[in-house]
């Protein structure tokens, strides 16, 4: 695609994004009296203006009903996980693969507890050694609990020297000379700090034909990409809803778990009374039995409130439409990556390839690299800034402009 470097060009594709009317469903902060070009999304995505109805109806209903709500409120409290189908929709799941529960970093201690097994021999844990630290600390955590060594278990994925990204055939290459050994391989869909998306079903695909449980953290990866973890096998995957899903600081976090294991019933878990059969659940038994699916793994009643922010957003997703999205997404990011070319003062790490990224770009800065940011903020634009040196900036289509990657590259560029 051939870009231009010129605002009244920026503002051209702006007219011509079919999606361009979605921006305003969304609240854009001020600095300074002036509105910001938003490109933080990957870490705490806008809030959708019509979040505030959704939360008031069930304020509404608490203070009508009191406890009477669980089943008589508009959205009976008691169900409410029930109406999440659109997430499931969104990551390609079958509706009872997915269930939205406490946070990220909790739904990965649950998943260990369910699908690590130290079989001897087969005890490694695959993860990229610039994984998101809170995975780290859960697993490490998580082993240490089960009095084993962590640096005994946990294989770490390093980039080539001199490169900043795995490449997808070393990994498989790493998974195929250890198979005998490997448990577990634990990935980011979309690594944090480098904006790589990884391949997925191919990854998938060689992790379980060498004997290993797949899981994958999509924190950086759900509503930035289209997914398809039914039909590639994944057997679990957790993310979080606050980044691209806009679903409000500390939302919900998600659950996916494979039909395959979800009609385990055996699989050991974390137990909670909301993990139990609904027909039977108030009839207080000791003994716990869990329900099939994903909705089996809950352990406590619904946060209603964060989930009310999470059902607004995902409304507007579903309305959108993710391959719609990511098709700007493509373009958004393609500009902002067209427009610093012959920048001196940045590198983008992240992968040249479309289909090797999402929204994020991850500029690694030579010299002067806050003061860099600093600018960017005087001039109204929110990127966030990773130590030791790389600004992270994600552009995306529900609610940045053509624009917005306009005067961010110009910023940039001056
Ligand atoms: C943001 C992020 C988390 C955050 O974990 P919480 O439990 O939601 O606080 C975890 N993993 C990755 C890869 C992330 O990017």
């Amino acid at each position: 695609m051939e870009f231009q470097n010129d605002l009244k060009y920026a503002q051209q594709l702006d007219k011509e994004d079919t999606l361009r009317e979605y921006r305003k469903q969304f609240f854009i902060p001020d600095y300074q009296g002036n509105s910001v070009s938003y490109f933080c999304g990957n870490s705490l995505g806008l809030q959708p203006k019509v979040v505030k109805f959704y939360i008031e109806q069930e304020l509404l209903d608490w203070k009508n009903m009191g406890v009477e709500g669980h089943l008589e409120a508009k959205n009976p409290w008691f169900s409410y996980h029930h109406f999440f189908e659109s997430a499931a929709t969104l990551v390609g799941a079958q509706k009872e693969e997915v269930v939205m529960m406490n946070s990220l970093t909790m739904n990965l201690h649950l998943m260990l507890a369910s699908f690590y097994k130290n079989r001897g021999k087969r005890r490694k844990i695959v993860m990229e050694s610039s994984a998101f630290p809170s995975d780290f600390h859960a697993v490490q955590s998580f082993l240490q609990l089960n009095n084993l060594d962590p640096t005994d278990i946990i294989l770490e994925l390093t980039p080539r020297n001199g490169e900043h990204t795995l490449r997808t055939e070393d990994i498989i290459a790493t998974i195929d000379e250890n198979r005998l050994e490997i448990a577990m391989v634990l990935l980011g869909g979309v690594n944090y700090y480098t904006g790589q998306l990884f391949d997925i079903a191919a990854i998938t695909k060689v992790a379980k034909k060498a004997g290993a449980v797949v899981g994958w953290d999509l924190a950086h990866t759900v509503g930035n990409v289209p997914l398809q973890l039914h039909d590639w096998g994944v057997d679990f995957a957790i993310w979080c809803t606050y980044k691209y899903l806009n679903s409000g600081p500390g939302g919900v976090g998600g659950l996916f778990v494979h039909e395959e294991h979800g009609n385990n019933l055996d699989l050991p878990r974390m137990g909670g009374w909301w993990g139990t059969e609904e027909a039977t659940r108030f009839q207080m038994n000791k003994h716990f039995k869990p329900q099939t699916g994903a909705a089996g793994w809950q352990v406590s009643n619904a946060p209603v409130f964060a989930m009310a922010m999470h059902k607004a957003s995902l409304d507007i997703f579903e309305e959108a439409g993710m391959v719609k999205l990511r098709n700007k997404s493509i373009k958004l990011t393609g500009y902002l990556e067209f427009l610093l070319k012959g920048n001196k003062d940045v590198a983008i790490i992240t992968p040249k390839n479309p289909e090797e990224r999402g929204c994020q770009l991850s500029l690694l800065t030579k010299k002067e690299g806050k003061a860099l940011f600093n600018k960017l903020k005087e001039n109204a634009i929110i990127a966030d800034w990773r130590e030791p040196n790389v600004i992270r900036v994600a552009p995306v289509p529900l609610y940045n402009t053509f624009t917005d990657v306009y005067r961010l590259a110009e910023v940039l560029n001056s």
